[in-house]
């Protein structure tokens, strides 16, 4: 239609020079029907596609964005770096003072080491683990996502059984299942990799059981592997101590990426000082790993977060969302499982498995100015005000509306 002519010619000529168009998880065709692929601009909690539509965004650049697009004090920060060079031939003092912001903040860092992206930090915890153990195993949670390299991705194209041959599944929050991944192990196990809660693709979000966390904590505390908490979706929209401080759990590895600097490419891995000596000894670099204005970004970000009630806020701006769908759903005939914290919500249609109700709701819900998903987790931020909240959720009715309408019901 003449409505998104802009992004469909941008996606033609993407195809002649880009291989598959647009790739990874943000190829509008892995998400559902009726997705802008291209985007102009974004502010606060906003976003404009590039054919001028603007939407209220519950994606957050799927999870950069936590302070709102374009906090003036953060990218203030980061160009005031920028006017001073950014990349340059080692790091500025601004490293070490983001480091020392880390330690202070997470309640089991006592040292921190920066990245890029997520992907970076997963691994860099792995390689640190193995380091610092001398033994190989790898344990991960089916279904979890660590990021896209050989050891972790989730598709198997290009990627040789040999790449995963240190690697052991076990089903998260499932303490029978981790214990027989760890006799599997035997004397080989170098860590144990968690997600912060399971937050897996299309399905129900779940928290860590306490007792699973401890017991994944006293198989590392008897074996000297290391528990990694892969905090990179998660991290600081949960608590800004680690998420899972309010479990009373202190990983030994912790990997960040996504809000730690507020959209400013930044990742980090964080450790206790029992993973220092693997830590010091590995080789890990990358040219523009030291770039000072992300991690001005990321000190700006991290004070913010800590001095203000942005974490607080954004979870109640998650639970006038939570409720106003759940009652919106149920007016219209529909139950919605919407689970896990609040600020990271996702929306499951019961008896919807092939997602053609969700993705009916979601292609509506763009039209009327909405931007969500239908089957991740999606983000909060501390831009979101009780009115735009109130605002989504008149366009997520009339997106109801429009899916009764075209025959679509509860099974
Ligand atoms: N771990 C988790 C839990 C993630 O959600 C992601 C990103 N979706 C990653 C790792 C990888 O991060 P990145 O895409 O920045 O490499």
């Amino acid at each position: 239609s003449m409505v998104n002519s802009r992004d469909r010619d941008l996606l033609a000529r993407a195809n002649k020079v880009v291989p598959s168009g647009v790739w990874g998880h943000m190829a509008t065709r892995a998400i559902g029907p009726g997705y802008p692929q291209f985007f102009s601009k974004s502010d606060g909690c906003r976003v404009w596609d590039v054919d001028g539509k603007e939407y209220i965004d519950f994606m957050c650049a799927w999870g950069p964005n936590i302070l709102g697009y374009k906090r003036p004090e953060v990218d203030a920060a980061a160009l005031a770096e920028i006017a001073k060079g950014d990349i340059n031939n080692g790091p500025t003092e601004v490293m070490v003072e983001l480091a020392e912001l880390f330690v202070d903040t997470l309640d089991y860092a006592d040292w921190a080491l920066f990245q890029k992206n997520g992907t970076d930090a997963t691994t860099t915890c792995v390689t640190v683990a193995r380091a610092n153990t001398g033994k190989r195993k790898i344990l991960v949670a089916r279904g979890s996502y660590h990021g896209a390299v050989p050891w972790c991705s989730p598709s198997v194209v290009g990627v040789t059984s040999e790449d995963r041959a240190h690697l052991i599944l076990f089903e998260y929050n499932d303490i029978q299942s981790l214990d027989e991944a760890v006799a599997a192990a035997g004397h080989d196990l170098a860590g144990i990799v968690l997600t912060a809660f399971r937050h897996d693709l299309n399905r129900d979000q779940e928290m860590p059981e306490p007792a699973f966390l401890k017991h994944a904590r006293a198989i590392c505390d008897k074996t000297g592997a290391a528990l990694i908490l892969d905090d990179v979706r998660a991290g600081f929209r949960l608590d800004v101590r680690g998420s899972w401080a309010m479990h009373g759990i202190k990983p030994d590895l912790g990997a960040y990426s996504k809000a730690i600097a507020n959209g400013w490419p930044l990742a980090a891995v964080a450790g206790s000082r029992r993973m220092l000596e693997g830590a010091s000894k590995i080789f890990t670099t990358g040219s523009f790993w030291y770039g000072s204005a992300a991690m001005a970004a990321s000190i700006k970000t991290i004070n913010i977060l800590k001095n203000t009630d942005a974490l607080p806020h954004m979870q109640a701006m998650g639970v006038r969302l939570r409720e106003g769908l759940a009652s919106i759903a149920q007016r219209h005939g529909f139950v919605l499982h919407q689970t896990g914290p609040a600020q990271m919500p996702i929306m499951r249609f019961e008896n919807d498995k092939e997602l053609q109700i969700a993705n009916a709701f979601c292609a509506a819900a763009l039209r009327h100015g909405l931007y969500l998903h239908p089957k991740h987790n999606m983000f909060l931020s501390a831009a979101h005000q009780p009115a735009d909240i109130d605002r989504a959720l008149e366009g997520a009715d009339a997106a109801m509306k429009d899916v009764v309408s075209a025959g679509f019901k509860s099974m």
